[in-house]
């Protein structure tokens, strides 16, 4: 994370220890204690100012197995003790992908055990009779044109909602980060559904509200913050990652921060300052009556076209 100049350079937040970070965005020379600390206090901000979480709130964690959810998970279990009245769970969801999986839930169970936060699990296959191999294998599938993407992004949302009732959570908190927030809002107004719905933030309803405590954290952060702990995560790719609309908005983003530090700082407050901050918008579904930015929601859509 640092050139061989900048590896010279001392902390510029404790003027004692090596830096071993570079923040560009804030011109921070950080050593471990100090990025550690500041990462997690970044963290803390991010839950008081946008209220993600309640004293006695009992606390999903979505945990795929990847470096993001596993460091929430961790640096949740963190906070987590200075709440005495909360309590702190996973879910995870096994979406029966060939050969992929498999590697990413024995990661899950390791930290999990080694955090001593219980795990609860589910999978396409108990939840909607099926699982995504088999989906994408068949004819409807084929003839729909669709990315596998597309259809196990909104079937993984409602089977961790569902983990999570079971579970007896009220709110669920997923391990997006800056960077996904800013591309979901990119998504969102290049489909004209900016404003429908909020990315990340706490809305109360008849549903269990899911919130992003890495909301204001760069993704880049994250994995610095998994390697300084040996969190172990999988790296593998899902072979069914596509070239989708995300993926070009994530290079793109990836290129132009790169570039301009601090853009993705600057796009969520413009973001921010539009979308539906405060309004406490939100629509359900008018078939299931889950959290939907439309009259029929996506799950339903794909259950009675790909699935039924
Ligand atoms: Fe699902 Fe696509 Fe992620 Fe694979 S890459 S796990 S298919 S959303």
């Amino acid at each position: 994370m640092l050139s061989t100049v900048e590896r010279e350079a001392v902390c510029n937040v404790c003027h004692d220890g090596k830096a071993v970070y570079y923040r560009v965005y804030s011109g921070e020379r950080l050593c471990r204690t100090c990025f550690v600390k500041t990462f997690e206090k970044r963290v803390i901000r991010t839950i008081g100012r946008y209220k993600l979480f309640k004293p006695d709130d009992k606390i999903a964690v979505a945990v795929s197995g990847g470096k993001d959810s596993l460091s929430l998970l961790y640096v949740l279990k963190k906070i987590e003790k200075r709440f005495p009245r909360a309590g702190l769970l996973a879910v995870t969801v096994d979406e029966g992908i060939e050969g992929y999986r498999d590697e990413a839930l024995e990661y899950v169970e390791e930290v999990t055990r080694m955090l001593e936060v219980p795990l609860y699990k589910t999978s396409f296959e108990e939840v909607f009779g099926k699982t995504l191999s088999e989906i994408v294998a068949s004819r409807q599938f084929r003839l729909s044109g669709l990315a596998a993407c597309s259809v196990c992004g909104p079937l993984r949302r409602r089977a961790i909602n569902i983990a999570a009732k079971r579970a007896g959570a009220t709110v669920i908190a997923t391990a997006h980060t800056l960077d996904d927030v800013v591309q979901t809002y990119f998504l969102k107004t290049f489909r004209g559904e900016l404003g429908t719905s909020e990315i990340g933030l706490r809305l109360e309803g008849p549903f269990i509200p899911r919130v992003a405590p890495f909301r204001l954290t760069p993704e880049r952060e994250v994995v610095f913050y998994a390697y300084l702990h040996n969190i172990p995560f999988q790296s593998q790719v899902c072979p069914n990652a596509a070239d989708s609309m995300r993926n070009m908005i994530r290079r793109f983003l990836a290129e132009f921060d790169e570039r301009y530090p601090g853009s993705l700082f600057a796009a969520l407050r413009s973001f921010e300052k539009t979308a539906t901050l405060g309004k406490k918008i939100q629509m359900v579904c008018s078939s299931c009556g889950e959290p939907s930015s439309r009259e029929l929601c996506r799950v339903c859509e794909l259950t009675q076209t790909l699935i039924h």
